[in-house]
């Protein structure tokens, strides 16, 4: 029986006048609702064709342009428009930036409805393309085809990929040939691991039946040039494996640390997995203002290098430590904000539940010659309580930084229990920040909000606030 189509629905000469949702322009309909338009941009007109309706809303596809907004640009990479990793790539920087600060202003406003003492203007990148410091890379037998190959009457040979998913597609993997996100060695090692596997037929990961010898890859690079590859295998065929891996430490000096994974859990997260060094030191060390950082592959380091620096330096600013402050750090990761504000208060304390993270940190510490900074294991719901506050005493500033769902309501009530002199939270999801500093907005007013930028290229946006009570 045929599919019965969803009813779609034309709509000629819509002018796009803001971004929204996953960074999708947002036009008016004639009957009300709004219509999200993939791809589009502030100051496109267009003609658009539905393919979605809820009550208050349509999503919808460019059919025609009218006119183009002049905020477009020619986007760098081959696969542009098909990959979910840079959906911003054909919007001018300057204006992502314009409508990134509008966006989590208007988050604090709408949701968190908080007064906002001082709002800073975002700070952006110097470099848009090639500022990650992390990728992973997913293996699949079934490649995403173009609209050709599927045209096409050939057989198609080679099915195999490797590279990041199509969006909303957790089965579909697009082959890269290139990316803009990460520097060299990583397309690199991407394309001639790729070749690798393909000449010596190694099984490619295979969503739905689970079955495949090669599962993901995640590449770090850093400033200090060390390289760590962490490979993850499904199927264990040591002598595969031993194959692969001596192909990546005999090809590639640059790598540091080079591990691998054995997953055969339906999904590819590591943190409940052995990782097994098979070459090299089991972490690389990443350098930010005067301090080290050592990192593992379980451990969570901001992606993007650069402006992890200024986020940071700008925090402490912002907080204008006295010196005789404790500080709490929940959600520590590493240690790296613990750290560089540590020689500017009386004693830090971090908070973090991956071990391997917490181990980082405490050696973080000992790497940059600090004493005052000490983490804790666990989740922050359950360590931030009262028999923390007992031994430590009563912190005169907390900062979070949890990860986009915000925080545990618990958090927050303890927050507001302990009630410190000052809060900074640091969020990678300004609707979520808006959310719980609404709960805490009776006991402190909203200082300073500093967006930086970093992720360009998307819609997503970090966002400092400050406030104190
Ligand atoms: N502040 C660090 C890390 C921020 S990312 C930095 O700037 O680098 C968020 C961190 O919170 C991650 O390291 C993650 O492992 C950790 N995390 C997630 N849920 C947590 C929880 N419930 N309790 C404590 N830590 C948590």
């Amino acid at each position: 029986m045929p599919r019965r189509k969803a009813k779609r629905k034309e709509f000629e000469n819509i002018r796009v006048k803001d971004v929204g949702s996953k960074g999708k322009g947002i036009a008016n309909a004639p009957d009300g609702r709004i219509i999200f338009i993939d791809q589009a941009i502030p100051g496109d007109e267009v003609d658009v064709l539905t393919y979605k309706k809820r009550k208050a809303y349509y999503m919808a596809k460019t059919t025609y342009f009218h006119n183009r907004s002049r905020h477009r640009t020619t986007p760098r990479c081959v696969h542009f428009g098909t990959c979910g990793g840079c959906k911003w790539q054909h919007f001018e920087y300057e204006a992502q930036l314009y409508y990134k600060e509008k966006e989590v202003l208007e988050n604090l406003k709408r949701i968190g409805k908080l007064d906002i003492k001082d709002s800073h203007p975002i700070l952006g990148n110097e470099e848009i393309y090639f500022y990650r410091n992390k990728m992973e890379f997913s293996f699949s037998n079934k490649r995403w085809l173009t609209q050709d190959e599927i045209n096409t009457e050939q057989e198609i040979e080679n099915k195999t990929a490797l590279g990041l998913h199509i969006p909303g597609m957790w089965d579909k993997v697009l082959d890269l040939k290139e990316c803009h996100l990460q520097k060299e060695p990583s397309d690199d090692i991407r394309l001639q691991l790729k070749r690798f596997a393909d000449e010596k037929s190694f099984t490619f990961f295979d969503p739905h039946e689970q079955t495949g010898l090669l599962r993901n890859v995640m590449i770090r690079t850093s400033r200090t040039g060390q390289v760590m590859v962490v490979m993850q295998f499904f199927n264990n065929e040591p002598d595969n494996i031993r194959q692969i891996m001596d192909f990546l430490r005999d090809t590639f000096p640059q790598i540091a640390s080079l591990q691998y994974i054995i997953n055969q859990k339906k999904n590819d997260s590591i943190y409940d997995q052995q990782v097994h060094l098979y070459y090299g030191c089991d972490h690389i060390i990443e350098k930010m203002q005067d301090l080290k950082f050592q990192i593992r592959p379980k451990s969570f380091y901001q992606t993007n290098s650069k402006q992890a620096e200024i986020l940071y330096a700008r925090l402490k600013e912002l907080l204008n430590l006295k010196g005789d402050e404790l500080v709490l750090d929940l959600y520590s990761g590493i240690g790296s904000i613990a750290l560089s504000l540590a020689k500017d208060c009386k004693k830090v304390i971090g908070v973090e539940v991956i071990e391997d993270a917490v181990k980082d940190a405490n050696k973080n510490a000992e790497l940059n010659n600090i004493d005052n900074a000490s983490f804790l294991k666990g989740e922050t719901q359950d360590v931030l309580n009262e028999k923390l506050i007992k031994r430590n005493g009563r912190p005169d500033i907390i900062v979070v930084d949890p990860p986009r769902e915000g925080l545990h309501k618990n958090v927050v009530k303890m927050i507001r229990e302990i009630h410190p002199a000052k809060l900074a939270y640091v969020s990678c999801n300004s609707a979520t920040q808006a959310r719980d500093m609404e709960m805490l907005k009776d006991l402190y007013s909203i200082d300073h909000v500093q967006p930086v930028d970093m992720f360009p290229n998307t819609y997503h946006t970090e966002n400092i606030v400050i406030a104190t009570s």
